[in-house]
């Protein structure tokens, strides 16, 4: 598992800055809330990262196919979605700190230190009894963690009825009744709690007269549900099948205070799979484990994913989970995964008045399709990759290097072109083999500076490979190629360069190990 703490955050947002991943939007004003800027490496992480689920969603699948909707959408669209009445956050504010707050948020975070509590007494009793401790029964026995359990059950109830009737004072007493206070200022004087919807709005039209509301999409997945019958007819698509869109979504969130994970303007990789109903639990079960699968190719640490199922279903779905990831800030959500029936495709049909069914042949009847999502934050998975991939290794010499271990094919770079000297004729020798690599993979070439500074940089924004061209070079036509990871030095001819870097950093070696 990744060893992470409160600084690992800062440093690596440092780290994306000082290096081109990562800037903070309108930097030169001082950036504004909760929006960043992609930089001259980020870009190529994020493109790498999206062609990586892109191939392996659509390239890879048969019954899948790609779309490009607009951001923009019939307002309709998100009434029938339900956007417009429920994609509500409950908001409180601390009346010392001026600190605002999701009120759920607030009284998860309260669950987790009850959680921390019955982890200790637990941890406690598997020492003291040893071999023989089942921990089953210690949770149904022990009272104080069996009191502990039934406040975490009680609040957890009382929660979900608040905010599925749009009872707000039930939060309110809650973090009142458990004394809660502002993680800030310490302090419990709190305002009632308010709805707030996340979508951003704004108006078409250019005369204030006929200009209409229309809202910036808080999700991709509309874009698609509102295409079903588009694609499904002329792509002559057959049950089950599916379509997938890589694109910006935008939430007015009340709180963004870690970096990318929680942005105001976002991208999101979605596919919505349409299944004959009573066959979406097994396509659950599918997209579960393809997706789990997804992420373990990248040769991550296993044990920083988990799935989290979700207990209190929205009352469309049958079934729905997340896949949470070892941030540094704690396993937080990276992905979901839900069955959401025939909700959306049925919500659209009532507001448009258009059917949208599937004729089956087999069965010779029509019917609205059950959907299965999985839905990706792109920033969230640049996230979990800088995180896990961020490292200050002490050398034998007691130097340090900053690495970026970022899995080889979604490295910005694959290889850097580093001639020893600036002259000699070895410049002319280095961009020799660039103009034929630049063909095939993204390169990047630099002759200032002593080689061991440039292998540094190299590091720091995880480039796989260097390839040094020395004086030997020009007599037996030979490199050196360098690995990031075990900064092993092998010396090989110029012919295999390619070949050599290409066998562990092409996106198709990763796609054919899923
Ligand atoms: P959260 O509970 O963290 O707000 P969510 O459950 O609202 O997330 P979904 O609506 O399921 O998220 O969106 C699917 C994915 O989109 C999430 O798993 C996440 O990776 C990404 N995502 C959602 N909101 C944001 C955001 N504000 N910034 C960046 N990514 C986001």
């Amino acid at each position: 598992m990744i060893k992470q703490d409160e600084n690992t955050l800062k440093n690596i947002v440092g780290h994306a800055k000082e290096y081109g991943f990562v800037f903070p939007s309108s930097d030169i004003y001082d950036g504004l809330a909760a929006a960043y800027d992609y930089g001259q490496q980020g870009v190529l992480l994020k493109n790498n990262i999206k062609e990586y689920w892109w191939k392996s969603m659509v390239q890879l699948h048969e019954n899948i196919v790609g779309i490009d909707a607009a951001i923009f959408m019939h307002p309709t669209t998100w009434k029938a979605s339900g956007h417009v009445d429920a994609f509500n956050d409950p908001l409180i504010d601390n009346k010392d700190s001026k600190k605002r707050y999701r009120a759920d948020n607030l009284i998860e975070d309260h669950l987790a230190k009850i959680e921390a509590k019955i982890d200790k007494e637990i941890t406690k009793a598997a020492d003291r009894f040893g071999e023989s401790f089942d921990e089953k029964q210690y949770r149904e026995t022990n009272p104080r963690v069996k009191g502990y359990q039934e406040k975490i059950d009680q609040i957890n109830e009382k929660m979900k009825i608040s905010i599925e009737t749009g009872q707000l004072e039930g939060l309110r007493e809650i973090i009142e009744g458990e004394g809660i206070a502002c993680p800030l200022s310490g302090s419990k004087n709190w305002t009632e709690v308010r709805q707030f919807n996340l979508m951003f709005s704004t108006e078409m039209g250019s005369l204030a007269e006929d200009a209409n509301k229309i809202y910036l999409r808080p999700e991709t997945a509309q874009g698609i549900f509102v295409n079903y019958l588009n694609v499904q007819k002329t792509g002559r698509m057959k049950l089950p099948f599916g379509i997938a869109q890589i694109g910006k979504a935008f939430r007015n969130e009340i709180i963004a205070r870690q970096f990318i994970f929680r942005m105001r303007e976002f991208e999101q990789m979605e596919m919505q799979f349409f299944v004959k109903p009573g066959e979406e639990m097994e396509w659950y079960e599918y997209w579960k484990n393809f997706r789990l699968k997804w992420h373990a190719n990248l040769g991550i640490e296993s044990d920083n994913y988990r799935f989290h199922d979700h207990l209190n279903l929205a009352h469309y779905a049958n079934a729905a989970c997340d896949i949470e990831f070892n941030f540094p800030m704690g396993f937080k959500e990276l992905e979901g995964i839900h069955s959401r029936t025939d909700f959306d495709l049925g919500a659209h049909e009532k507001h448009s008045g258009k059917k949208l069914q599937y004729f089956d042949n087999q069965e010779n009847r029509s019917y609205t399709p059950y959907v299965v999502e999985t839905s990706i934050g792109l920033d969230r998975m640049f996230l979990a990759i800088l995180s896990a991939s961020y490292q200050v290794e002490v050398l034998e010499d007691g130097s340090e290097r900053t690495v970026l271990r970022i899995p080889k094919p979604l490295a910005p770079y694959k290889v850097a072109i580093l001639p020893l000297t600036a002259k000699d004729g070895l410049p002319e020798k280095g961009r020799e083999l660039l103009n034929e690599l630049r063909f095939e993979m993204d390169c990047t070439y630099e002759e200032k500076d002593s080689i061991g500074k440039r292998y540094r940089r190299q590091d720091a924004i995880g480039t796989p490979f260097s390839v040094t061209i020395d004086h030997q070079t020009l007599e037996d036509n030979t490199v050196t190629i360098r690995d990031r990871d075990s900064m092993e030095q092998v010396r090989i001819s110029v012919a295999e360069v390619k070949a050599h870097i290409q066998a562990q950093t092409s996106i198709s070696t990763l796609l054919k190990k899923l």
